[in-house]
């Protein structure tokens, strides 16, 4: 058995909360005995009927139509294609991007993070961090913009501290630095 429309949106909801596991807990609550590969995953997962995968809701077949991918698009994923549509026509933010940070080392785990696309900037956010002024999660740590010609990387390294403890300019990175030696 495959999961239906309904099923994939609340496992939506449980992966919010309690990961991978939680769906897999789930599907095998409900019955779903037709797992398959899933390449984001990398591992086997619950099938939808409408061919996706129950937890991460990437396609399992190439030729998904647009139409069905919308029929199992969530509202918050369809609120993410309008702000998205809204800032690539207009330029005016904001538009957030969800991320999971897989951990590179050698520990297992992620972190829950955001880039948001401001009208003049980028900013970053993580759960776990903030910013002085802004509650726990909410806040950003980092932002990128242009200032006065040069691009800037403002990091706001101390939780209690309004101003940014860091203010790093690209400028050692712009081309015309290059050694003539390495010129592309
Ligand atoms: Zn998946």
């Amino acid at each position: 058995m495959k999961a239906t429309n309904k099923q994939y949106k609340k496992a939506v909801k449980l992966y919010e909360d309690g990961g991978a596991t939680a769906v897999y807990d789930y599907a095998k609550e409900i019955g779903i005995d037709e797992w398959s590969t899933c390449e984001p995953c990398e591992a086997k997962t619950p099938d939808c009927k409408s061919k996706c995968c129950l937890v991460c809701g990437s396609s399992k077949e190439q030729n998904l139509t647009l139409k069905d991918r919308l029929k199992i698009a969530t509202n918050k994923q369809l609120q993410e294609c309008r702000s998205l549509l809204k800032y690539r026509q207009t330029g005016k933010g904001p538009f957030m991007f969800p991320i999971i940070l897989k951990d590179r080392g050698e520990v297992k785990g992620n972190t829950k993070a955001c880039i948001t696309l401001e009208n003049d900037c980028i900013l970053f956010n993580a759960k776990g961090y903030s910013d002085c002024v802004t509650a726990n999660d909410q806040g950003y740590p980092f932002l990128i913009e242009r200032y006065n010609k040069e691009i800037y990387i403002r990091l706001y390294n101390d939780i209690n501290t309004e101003d940014p403890t860091d203010n790093i300019s690209l400028r050692g990175a712009r081309n015309d630095n290059r050694n003539k030696e390495f010129v592309k």
